[in-house]
């Protein structure tokens, strides 16, 4: 790297004029992002070469992660970190007259994915990396990313992210590594000469698969792994022969757009299955290239097909890449001539499975039609292992039709891409212990009950990397000082923090730390939405993907019953209060747009009400991405994970808050439950329904929102400003949906049942926060407890337990 400010400088002097033609008095940040991304590319080239050798060379094992989303973010800050040079290029750019971080804003983030699931998919990337695994992640090249989210009247408005357009620095083509991918087509068998029977297709349509390498650098460049993202292409024979017979141009240029749909688009639902049959092409288009590509990479190593599972680990984040299965099960019969049962062990004894949600909306199944009409051969391979799963599960328990029915792979016309998951590895885990206890207990109890040994939980994690040393650099800092560098290798040292809880020169600095991150959210929220906040008020913040089960509805309901009360009695003893929301809704999910509307409505009241505005005000952020995230976190005081409890499998905001000082306000769901052994009873605010009771109610009914309603005036008098004239009703029925949502159609998500307790709560924290020592010390509790939450601990437990990994370190070989 960089050996010193002088000569980066000369460098990107050199870099700038070979590129642009330009001085540096003549560089705009754009020219300059490029100019600085060009040269840690070339930096980093030779160390990705040495990594690959290194892999490809020995016997080294290596895990696949397979995934549909990996949202990256930007990547030049977090490349300039781990290779160690983010200091000297910071410095030596400022001699320039240039600021790093305006230059960094000009790179466009990699929104591969929807939320929590891709996000996580990226910190493993990051993890991986960092502890020298041989860690890779196979994804799509999605020409559009997660959209753009504008407001319009309040309403959200979904724009195209053309995040490639500009051209992206960091991916490289590989076309000598291209593959075929088939869709459709006919299935012939033979018998060969020895009487064996084989499949071919006939008629089917090719894809070309083309992939795209994104360096991932690990800390101190230990190793340089690769996120391999495919994009689809049409085939040039397959287009040779179409324009032979056809000889239309235009019915020709029309299939090969038809062809390179299949990357064209993220799907934007999170936590929901749309069933689209481009979405089905998608995974298959996935799993079909990556495998082709690992399995021939395996066959260059000259080994025995029975060591493919000492060699490679495929792992699926959720049922997405589920196709995985079937799909090797088809190279290893079909092109490398194994025998059923061969083939089955090298499956299940190479993948391993992810679970990541309980809703029903969001379990993958797909209509039977669609599957065998899209892809025959993997379908006759689905009913085959149904078959014989069916089969095995008889033996087991002999006229037992009730469990056979419930655990077969397809059933009602469909196929069940969970059970194809479990069914077909070794291992399936759970994403926090509470999720993991209620897959076992209730929602998979029976294939627990068939395979207990497949079972286990590995808690998500973050990167500490990202989220703590680049997001807050001030905060970073502060710890350095206090109990040197050693947390950064060893994130669980943040407990060292705990000896300064009653060190008030230390809270001090601690609390200067935020209020400084307060004031450059307060500008940056001014910059981009007009607003302006007192950054002495309370940031009460709440970002994650809008969802009914999240409960974003709650908190506005919350917001509302602040304001009555405000306007009824100006004078009363409230802490200032700024609620920052940032979430994005599926594009067809209607309710969740309209608690966008309500959640805009209330800032527009609120924040033009010089009765209140002194003490409240709301701000939506618009587009929430993990840019915007790395921003807002660590400026946040209150960090809100309200789901519904047993509903958010884990959460990994609550763990980026939490690392940067928020305290969490609550329920006993998912990671919550961790977060608040971590830090203890004083650190915590929690509320509402244990997930015991929510089961309880979803199993035996019993609530009644309606009595709830009736029971509590402060319920009805907000819900009666949705239906009648009030300031955020103006006398239309626009938010009467959310009154039926509530009281017509009984409150799915039981917010009027956990409104009280959220409310106290909610005064519990505005009391305390008065307390400005006593605030701190719970900051710093939840700080100095954070560490076990690194993704390098939960990296570590899949290597160890799952996927048998051994690290290396390029460096030292
Ligand atoms: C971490 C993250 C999420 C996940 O947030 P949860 O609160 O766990 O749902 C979603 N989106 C982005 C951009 C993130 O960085």
């Amino acid at each position: 790297m960089f050996s010193s400010k002088e000569d980066f400088k000369q460098a990107f002097g050199l870099k700038l004029d070979q590129e642009f033609g330009k001085s540096i008095q003549q560089a705009t940040d754009q020219d300059a992002y490029q100019t600085v991304s060009l040269l840690v590319k070339e930096q980093l080239v030779q160390k990705w070469k040495d990594t690959e050798d290194l892999y490809r060379g020995q016997s080294q094992k290596e895990v696949y992660y397979f995934s549909m989303e990996f949202l990256m973010g930007r990547l030049l800050g977090n490349n300039l970190l781990n290779m160690g040079a983010l200091k000297i290029v910071e410095e030596g750019l400022q001699e320039l007259g240039l600021s790093l971080s305006s230059i960094e804003e000009e790179e466009d983030d990699a929104g591969l994915g929807n939320g929590g699931l891709g996000r996580l998919a990226a910190c493993f990337l990051d993890s991986l990396a960092s502890l020298g695994f041989a860690g890779h992640g196979v994804g799509l090249l999605y020409r559009n990313g997660m959209f753009t989210q504008r407001f319009v009247d309040g309403n959200q408005v979904e724009l195209p992210d053309m995040w490639l357009q500009g051209g992206y620095v960091w991916h490289v083509r590989r076309e000598e590594e291209a593959v075929h991918v088939k869709f459709g087509g006919e299935i012939h068998s033979d018998e060969d000469d020895d009487g064996v029977l084989r499949f071919l297709s006939r008629g089917a349509v090719t894809v070309r698969a083309v992939p795209y390498d994104v360096p991932v650098v690990g800390s101190d460049m230990k190793v340089v792994n690769t996120l391999r993202l495919w994009a689809a292409e049409p085939n040039e024979e397959d287009l040779l022969h179409k324009a032979s017979v056809n000889g239309d141009y235009h019915h020709f240029i029309g299939h090969q757009a038809s062809l390179e749909e299949i990357t064209s688009v993220l799907y934007p639902d999170d936590s929901h299955e749309e069933g689209q049959k481009l979405r089905l092409k998608q995974e298959y288009f996935l799993v079909s290239a990556g495998l082709q590509n690992i399995v021939s990479q395996f066959k260059e190593k000259g080994l025995a097909w029975s060591e493919f599972p000492n060699h490679v680990s495929l792992h699926i984040n959720d049922t997405h890449p589920a196709l995985l299965i079937p799909e090797l099960m088809r190279i290893l019969m079909d092109e490398e001539w194994l025998g059923w049962e061969e083939a089955w062990e090298i499956t299940q004894a190479s993948v391993s499975y992810t679970n990541h949600t309980t809703l029903s909306e969001a379990l993958e199944t797909w209509p039977v039609d669609l599957v065998r009409a899209l892809l025959p051969r993997i379908f006759m391979i689905i009913e085959e292992l149904n078959e014989r799963f069916c089969q095995s599960l008889w033996d087991t328990y002999p006229g037992d039709f009730d469990r056979i029915a419930e655990l077969a792979i397809i059933a009602d016309g469909r196929v069940k891409m969970a059970h194809l998951s479990i069914v077909g590895s070794h291992s399936v885990n759970g994403v926090a212990k509470l999720h993991t206890e209620i897959l076992k207990k209730r929602e998979m109890k029976r294939f627990y009950e068939t395979y207990p040994e497949r079972f286990n939980n590995k808690t998500n994690g973050i990167t500490h990397r990202r989220w703590l040393l680049h997001a807050n650099p001030k905060l970073s800092s502060l710890i350095n000082e206090a109990i040197g560098e050693e947390w950064v290798k060893h994130p669980e040292q943040l407990k060292q923090l705990l000896k300064y809880q009653e060190d008030s020169q230390f809270l001090l600095k601690l609390n200067e730390v935020k209020q400084y991150n307060k004031n450059r959210l307060a500008s940056w929220i001014y910059d981009h939405s007009g607003v302006m906040v007192n950054a002495e008020s309370i940031f009460d913040v709440h970002i994650k993907r809008l969802h009914g089960y999240k409960r974003q509805l709650l908190n506005a309901l919350h917001i509302m019953y602040l304001y009555n009360q405000l306007k009824a009695n100006p004078g009363m003893d409230l802490a200032p209060r700024t609620f920052i929301f940032g979430a994005k809704a599926a594009p067809s999910y209607h309710f969740a747009k309209k608690v966008i509307k309500l959640i805009n409505t209330l800032a527009d009241v609120i924040n033009h009400d010089r009765d209140v505005n002194e003490k409240l005000k709301v701000v939506f952020v618009e587009n929430y991405s993990v840019s915007s995230a790395q921003q807002i976190i660590p400026a946040a005081n209150v960090s809100e994970q309200i789901s519904l409890a047993s509903k958010e499998a884990s959460g990994t905001g609550n763990m980026k808050l939490m690392m940067n000082g928020a305290v969490t306000l609550g329920t006993m769901d998912g990671a919550n439950v961790e977060i608040y052994d971590a830090v203890g009873n004083d650190a915590i605010y929690t509320f509402g329904l244990s997930s015991e009771e929510v089961l309880s109610y979803d199993r035996t009914g019993g609530y009644k929102a309606k009595e709830v309603y009736e029971d509590d005036a402060r319920i009805r008098y907000v819900l009666d400003q949705f239906r009648h004239f009030s300031p955020f009703s103006k006398g239309n029925t626009e938010f009467q949906e959310l009154y039926d949502a509530l009281i017509t159609y009984n409150d799915q998500y039981f917010l009027l049942k956990d409104f009280d307790g959220y409310v106290a709560a909610q005064h519990r924290i505005q009391r305390d926060y008065q307390d400005k020592e006593r605030w701190n010390v719970m900051s710093l509790s939840n700080i100095a407890h954070s560490g076990g939450f690194s993704s390098d601990y939960t990296i570590q437990q899949y290597a160890e337990e799952i996927w048998k990994l051994q690290s290396v370190n390029v460096l030292k070989s």
